[in-house]
């Protein structure tokens, strides 16, 4: 069977893992919300609880959120023009991986196709641009970011939704690559992907889903990858 596209997850599969500490996380996303006379800490503690509920939503239903059903979620208002301390307390934790750049090259140099589908709440423009920073968005064939779909990986609607984006209709000609063994590797295989795991992210325990997916092959570094592929063509 040819491969003919190789899809990627974008959070410690594309990026290295960091831990990242969720308080300071909405510390810093109650920065953008407007029109309350409380506290700022009365809405830092609504949006981390609101963080956990659409996250939530998302391991047990495959719901996608977007920043504004966050604060939605959180009953607070927000200016997105004063989301700047939120994204500059996320941009050191989304640099592509040096291994990125020229994976992909190689992969387009034999005629495979690049996709990237992320479980994100982040615009499309935020995504776009970290990948434009880092000199890799003219090598992507097709890019899905859950806040612009209604579901999320592991939902097969979200995995389809990818290949169409790259252009490719066959799952079997399919490989996903990421870094969760229910979100990525059980999502893939369930829609008839063959399955890449990069097991180098620690996942906290309340985003782990109810099954674990049993991956086509293991990686520790995304170069292995283009071996993996060739081998499978
Ligand atoms: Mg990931």
């Amino acid at each position: 069977m040819t491969v003919r596209a190789v899809i990627f997850d974008w959070g410690g599969t594309l990026t290295a893992w960091h831990d990242v500490d969720f308080h300071a996380e909405s510390l810093a996303l109650a920065q953008a919300v407007v029109n309350v006379d409380h506290e700022v800490e009365v809405s830092q503690a609504r949006l981390h609880e609101a963080n956990q509920a659409i996250w939530g939503r998302s391991r047990d239903h495959q719901q996608s959120s977007t920043l504004a059903d966050l604060f939605t979620e959180a009953g607070l208002e927000h200016d997105p023009d004063l989301l700047t301390a939120y994204y500059e307390f996320w941009e050191p934790h989304t640099r592509t991986d040096p291994e990125v750049g020229p994976l992909w090259e190689g992969l387009r140099a034999e005629g495979i196709r690049v996709g990237v589908l992320s479980n994100t709440i982040w615009p499309r423009a935020w995504h776009e641009g970290f990948f434009r920073r880092d000199g890799v968005h003219h090598l992507i064939d097709g890019d899905v970011y859950t806040s612009e779909i209604p579901w999320t990986k592991p939902s097969p609607h979200a995995f389809r939704a990818a290949m169409a984006a790259v252009g490719v209709d066959d799952p079997a000609t399919c490989v996903y690559v990421g870094d969760r063994l229910f979100d990525d590797v059980y999502g893939a295989r369930s829609v008839g992907m063959r399955a890449i795991h990069i097991p180098l992210s620690r996942i906290p325990a309340e985003q782990l889903g109810h099954t674990e997916g049993d991956p086509d092959a293991v990686v520790h570094r995304l170069a292995e990858i283009a071996d993996v592929v060739r081998a499978w063509s």
